[in-house]
């Protein structure tokens, strides 16, 4: 089915070009979809995303996204952890 045509709410898993996997979820037709882990992230935090903010998973499994599992950080704190860790630059969990 074209995802334009599923309802809101619907999940989808998205594979960026890294190799990791997200899950994705309509939130307003035709064919608005966000991240999961961004929309948890937020109701933890309770504001928005800005812009250079991103969204760590602390068990490096992307598509847990419990609360405790997500932290927000800005994205070159972000980097520079996962630099520093050996794992290069890693921008999107
Ligand atoms: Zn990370």
């Amino acid at each position: 089915m074209p995802s334009r045509l599923l309802p809101v709410g619907a999940t989808r898993i998205k594979v960026d070009r890294h190799g990791n996997s997200y899950r994705i979820i309509k939130v307003a037709n035709p064919s608005k979809w966000e991240y999961e882990h961004r929309i948890v992230a937020k109701m933890k935090i309770g504001r928005k995303l800005y812009s250079d903010e991103v969204v760590h998973h602390w068990d490096e499994d992307t598509l847990n996204n419990d609360p405790d599992n997500l932290a927000v950080w800005t994205r070159s704190y972000h980097a520079l952890f996962h630099w520093a860790r050996g794992e290069g630059y890693y921008p999107y969990s």
